[in-house]
């Protein structure tokens, strides 16, 4: 599909009423600020607040100004997903609504995708308002998952980026039901290049990503891109078979030298530790096969690809 637009900027809103009007004054202003044709999608994720109005009012007053109102609140990856769908621009602008991330980037961005980007994402250099605990958890978080998972995923970047709509195409050709929208890009591959930035304080409101959707987050983030976790039991159990095996050694050594050794104690303690260790590797076992299961359930593309060149179009 030609995209319609040159430029399409994406905002999930979720209880953003008191921030709104700012958010459409200073995004409006960097969008005309290229010079383009372009679209303001506002995502209301089933606000319990005045959201939904506000939105309205806007897109009744401002053509480039496309409301999506969601069934119930879906969560942030989700109605992000909504806008990435129906959005209809070249470049497509991924924000939130808290004005955390200044859309005055959306120049530099753009100059990025001029020489040569696919997705030009935002890596934070410092970000304000925001507790060591949140900091810190969101640190070890990107740790833990990039250990655990197949590709690498930057730090300290959030769903902040523009992206080409070849890019986007290729994310939209992912089914998966559990979203990690900022992994599923690393994903993709293409020319990915990351924008450094300070991230601000929310404009109004408080943040809707309290431990318990945080934790969700990380959640889908590791089941989403590692099956590792299912082969802990393999390990778990070679580990203690190994163990067993220097201990059956040991102590056939120590019964042999004439060391006291309570009778029947030695074979039934040896059976319990063979039998449990068996027992991790078959489960760890069945974990690889399920993890496969889940990999083939997710449907995804088996490979994108950048561009092909030297193939005659002459019959
Ligand atoms: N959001 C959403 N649905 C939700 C939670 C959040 O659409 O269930 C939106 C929210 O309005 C904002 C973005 O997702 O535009 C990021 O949320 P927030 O700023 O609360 O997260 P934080 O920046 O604290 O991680
Ligand atoms: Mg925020």
């Amino acid at each position: 599909m030609p995209a319609a637009f040159f430029l399409s900027a994406v905002v999930p809103c979720y209880n953003e009423a008191s921030g709104l009007p700012e958010l459409y004054r200073r995004l409006k202003a960097a969008c005309a600020g290229v010079g383009q044709p372009y679209e303001i999608i506002l995502i209301n994720d089933g606000s319990k607040d005045a959201t939904w109005a506000k939105i309205q009012e806007l897109s009744a007053n401002d053509d480039t100004v496309v409301g999506i109102n969601l069934s119930r609140n879906h969560g942030h990856q989700l109605a992000l997903s909504a806008g990435l769908s129906l959005c209809r621009g070249e470049f497509i602008l991924i924000i939130d609504a808290d004005l955390q991330d200044p859309p005055e980037l959306l120049g530099d961005m753009l100059k990025k995708m001029e020489e040569g980007a696919d997705v030009v994402y935002g890596q934070r250099i410092s970000r304000k308002g925001e507790t060591w605990f949140k900091k810190a958890t969101a640190a070890a978080f990107y740790r833990l998952l990039n250990y655990l998972s197949d590709i690498d995923i930057p730090r300290d970047t959030g769903d902040f980026r523009l992206m080409r709509r070849n890019a986007l195409e290729a994310l939209l050709s992912m089914p998966e039901q559990s979203r990690f929208i900022r992994g599923m890009v690393t994903w993709l591959g293409f020319r990915q290049v990351p924008l450094p930035y300070h991230r601000d304080e929310r404009f109004a409101g408080e943040t809707h990503y309290p431990f318990r959707k945080m934790l969700k987050l990380a959640i889908d983030a590791v089941t989403s891109f590692s099956i590792r976790p299912l082969r802990m039991a393999t390990y778990f159990g070679l580990i203690m078979g190994t163990l067993t095996v220097l201990y059956a050694v040991y102590l056939f050594i120590s019964w042999a030298l004439g060391g006291y050794v309570v009778a029947g104690w030695l074979s039934l303690m040896l059976v319990v530790l063979f039998v449990g260790s068996a027992q991790f590797v078959l489960m760890g076992v069945l974990g690889e096969y399920l993890g496969r299961i889940y990999i083939e359930s997710k449907r995804r593309p088996l490979f994108l690809i950048q561009e092909v060149i030297g193939r005659s179009t002459a019959k």
